[in-house]
């Protein structure tokens, strides 16, 4: 083992970020016509209006980093260096972006589901694994005020990592975001303000300041390092399966980055030969109260029309119009996978079982991914002998939860056959 293997198992908190390792990014590539834009420079949407994706010297990435090298590293995030745009370690970010664990649900899922457990990351969501990334790119490039729409878990993560390295963030959520995420955002030294309409409504006032000058854009896909960031749940699922993926994944799909991002991973993993063709079916899953992207499925289109009076207990999943639609259409239909639109009762139905049963609590947009999966089983979608990975998006402690208001007197008799 040598000194950076040794220093790798230490478990320390970013033993990964000891050297200041090779990048190999090339360029920026617009998602729809191909264009190149180049790298080092601040970048939105390109000019065609969608989303940018970084492109890698993958040959060199293959000639410098051997697998047996990756696997030697600490398991955080951190360990794909080579594969993330970041140039610098002194501009890297981190509040300890673990590898989260694949946790079985025998009993509310089956024999061979397992759920990805983002929960577990800094701010209780896999926001982190983005904005870790679009942070560390934005300190890079320079960037000093930063303002978002978010749902919560999104704001939470920007407002922690951005007070942490010192750049302004005002964030504008809807109303009702949950309440938790409006505080904790607050708490984590951003600006936070409640706006009366949804995420799409907050991303136009976003838009127009930084028209003006005013800050620079953190919307989803309208920069382009929060898909490299989110791309790490597909690495790191292929690490985890010692270089395969599941038969299906089950994704809870607002702006779809994670989706992206995956399938964008497992390209790369191609290329540098540590899997094979094989791809998992890749289902979008979405609330009946905003599904665009099951409509646009379902319809046959490339692109999915803004979804109206959009209502779910899935904040995070709820997401009128998404810049990447066709993006998440494309990974969808590559895979043979579906988009697949659940219902609010069958959702806490999901966190209900799993909770009770498994001994795990969910938060809703991970219930919809069980609420699918248990779906797709009864329409012959996928078999119970395949193995199959949900995704949990965020601690199911940061959701309101049934309430449990037994109360027990201790002064009184107490009747030990009710307990
Ligand atoms: C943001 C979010 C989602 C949706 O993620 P995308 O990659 O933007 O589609 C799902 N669940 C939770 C808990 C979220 O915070």
């Amino acid at each position: 083992m040598d000194a950076a293997a040794a220093r790798a198992k230490t478990g320390r908190m970013n033993d990964n970020l000891t050297a200041d390792r090779a990048t190999f990014v090339t360029h920026l590539e617009c998602s729809l016509t191909g264009e190149h834009y180049a790298a080092d420079q601040l970048h939105n949407l390109s000019r065609a209006g969608r989303p940018l994706l970084v492109r890698y010297d993958l040959d060199s990435v293959r000639a410098a980093l051997p697998r047996e090298t990756l696997a030697a590293r600490a398991t955080d995030l951190w360990r794909w260096r080579e594969l993330l745009p970041v140039r610098h370690t002194a501009n890297v970010v981190s509040l300890g972006e673990i590898e989260t664990p694949l946790v079985p649900i025998a009993r509310s899922g089956g024999a061979n589901v397992w759920v990805k457990d983002e929960g577990r990351l800094p701010t209780g969501s896999f926001k982190a694994r983005g904005l870790v990334m679009a942070v560390a790119m934005a300190k890079e490039l320079g960037v000093t005020r930063i303002a978002m729409p978010t749902n919560g878990n999104a704001g939470a993560a920007l407002a922690a990592y951005a007070s942490r390295v010192g750049i302004e963030t005002i964030v504008f959520c809807p109303e009702d975001t949950p309440e938790v995420n409006v505080r904790e955002i607050a708490a984590q030294g951003a600006r936070v303000w409640r706006v009366n309409g949804l995420i799409d409504d907050c991303g136009a006032i976003v838009g127009r300041g930084a028209a003006e000058g005013r800050w620079f854009d953190f919307s989803t896909l309208k920069e382009p390092y929060r898909i490299e960031g989110k791309k790490t749940m597909g690495l790191e699922l292929a690490a985890q399966l010692g270089w395969r993926l599941p038969r299906a994944i089950f994704y809870p799909t607002g702006g779809g980055t994670g989706l992206i991002g995956m399938w964008k991973a497992f390209d790369e993993l191609e290329r540098l030969g540590w899997i094979g063709r094989e791809r998992p079916r890749m289902y979008a899953v979405q609330a009946s109260g905003c599904a665009p992207i099951v409509r646009a499925f379902e319809a046959g289109e490339e692109h999915a029309e803004r979804w109206e009076d959009a209502h779910t207990v899935a904040a995070g999943i709820r997401v009128p119009r998404a810049v990447g639609d066709f993006l998440i259409l494309r990974a969808v239909r590559e895979s043979e996978g579906k988009a697949l639109a659940v219902g609010d009762p069958a959702i806490l139905a999901a966190v209900d079982a799993c909770a009770r049963r498994d001994g795990l609590l969910l938060c809703p947009e991970g219930g919809a991914t069980l609420a699918a999966y248990q779906q797709a089983l009864r329409d012959g979608e996928v078999d119970e002998d395949e193995e199959v990975v949900l995704f949990n998006c965020a601690t199911g402690l940061k959701y309101p939860l049934p309430a449990a208001e037994q109360r027990l007197d201790r002064h009184a008799p107490i009747d030990f056959d009710r307990l």
